[in-house]
C-alpha cells in the first residue's frame, strides 16, 4: 500500500513549500516516484479533488491510516485561545492539527514556525511551534507527545528548511531509520554541523579578516551579524540550488534555523561590547577565544588582508 501524506499549512509565508518545488537531487518528481506517497492533501500537490474536511473525518474515524503528518507554519491559539484567528470552514485549525497528528505514523514540523514559532511567534506570541515555544519544550502538543511509531515531533527548521533536509528526514523515517535527534527535535544526521561549517569565508574567519560592509570579501561574524558559528544546520554543505547560500553570497547567516530566531537584535549587526562580540562560536571558551583571535590577526596573510582570495 502506498504511504499516505498529509500536508497542513499553519501560520507561516509557505516558504518551505515553495522551497521543496526547487527540490533538484532528487526532485519532487524524483521523490514522489520513488516514495510513491498518496497526497491526502496539500495546498498545492494534492492529487485528489475531495474535501479536505472529508478526509481528515475519514482518518480521525481509521477509515484511512495516516502515515505522514507535515505541518507548515506555526499553531495559531488567538484570539484568547479560540484558534478562531485561522480557521478552516469555520473550525479553528488547531483542532485539526490535533486530530492529525494523534493519527498519523510520524508528524514533522516542517520549518522554524512549525517547529519553535519562529517568525509567526516573534509577530504573535500565541502562535507556536508543534512541540515547542522557542527554546521551551511543549508547545502546542505537549512535551510527552509521540506519534503512533513512538517518535516524538521531527523539527526540520530552518526559514525555509532545505528541501533535500525535508525529503531525506521524510524518507529516512518512513523506511524506519530512526535517525538520531538533537535535544530541539532535529536530526542530528543534518543538524548537527554549524553554517560556518564549509563556508567558503572561514580562511578570513581563521584570521580574522572581517567585512564593515556589505560587498566585501571577508568574513561577516565581528560587524554584520553572521551566525554561522552559532547556527546549526547544514547550509554550507546542501546548497541552495546546488550552487549557494547566504553567507557565500555576501549575506549573514542569521540563525534562522535556531529554536529562538529570529532574535530581537538587529539580524545585520553584531552585539558586542567595545567591539568584541557578545555570542561567541557554539560551545567557545572567551578568554582563549580572543586570545586566539588576536593572535590570528596579527598573522593574517597579506594575500588574506588585501582580500585575493575570492570567496
Ligand atoms: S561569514 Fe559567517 S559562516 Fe562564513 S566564515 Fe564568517 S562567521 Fe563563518
Amino acid at each position: 500500500m502506498k504511504p499516505t501524506l498529509f500536508w497542513l499549512q499553519g501560520a507561516g509565508c509557505g516558504g518551505d513549500t515553495v522551497a521543496l518545488l526547487n527540490a533538484e537531487s532528487p526532485d519532487i518528481i524524483e521523490t514522489q516516484d520513488a516514495l510513491r506517497f498518496e497526497i491526502l492533501h496539500h495546498p498545492f500537490f494534492s492529487d485528489r479533488n475531495a474535501d479536505s474536511s472529508v478526509i481528515i473525518d475519514q482518518i480521525s474515524s481509521g477509515q484511512i491510516k495516516l502515515d505522514v503528518f507535515c505541518l507548515e507554519g506555526a499553531i495559531t491559539l488567538g484570539p484568547e485561545g479560540t484558534g478562531m484567528f485561522q480557521t478552516v470552514q469555520g473550525r479553528p485549525k488547531h483542532e485539526i492539527i490535533r486530530i492529525l497528528a494523534s493519527n498519523a505514523r510520524l508528524v514533522f514540523a516542517i520549518g522554524t514556525c512549525a517547529s519553535y514559532g519562529g517568525i509567526s511567534h516573534a509577530c504573535d506570541p500565541d502562535a507556536i511551534g508543534l512541540q515547542f515555544t522557542g527554546d521551551q519544550a511543549g508547545g502546542f502538543l505537549g512535551k510527552d507527545f509521540r506519534s503512533l511509531d513512538g517518535f516524538p515531533v521531527i523539527n526540520l527548521p530552518g526559514c525555509p528548511v532545505h528541501p533535500t533536509v525535508l525529503i531525506g528526514a521524510v524518507s529516512g523515517y518512513l523506511h524506519a531509520n530512526d535517525l538520531p535527534l538533537n535535544e530541539f527535535q532535529a536530526p542530528l544526521e543534518y543538524y548537527s554541523m554549524l553554517v560556518h561549517q564549509g563556508c567558503t569565508r572561514n580562511e578570513y574567519h581563521e584570521f580574522r579578516v572581517e567585512e564593515t560592509d556589505f560587498g566585501q570579501t571577508g568574513c561577516l561574524f565581528y560587524h554584520l551579524g553572521c551566525h554561522g558559528p552559532l547556527a546549526h544546520g547544514p547550509c554550507n554543505k546542501l546548497l541552495w540550488n546546488n550552487r549557494n547560500c547566504k553567507t557565500r553570497n555576501g549575506v549573514p547567516c542569521f540563525g534562522c534555523t535556531q529554536p529562538t530566531f529570529p532574535k530581537p537584535e538587529p539580524f545585520f549587526q553584531t552585539p558586542n561590547i567595545a567591539g568584541l562580540p557578545i555570542n561567541l562560536p557554539d560551545g567557545v571558551d572567551r578568554p582563549h577565544y580572543l586570545a586566539y583571535k588576536g593572535m590570528a590577526a596579527a598573522a593574517a596573510p597579506e594575500r588574506l588582508k588585501q582580500r585575493k582570495s575570492r570567496v
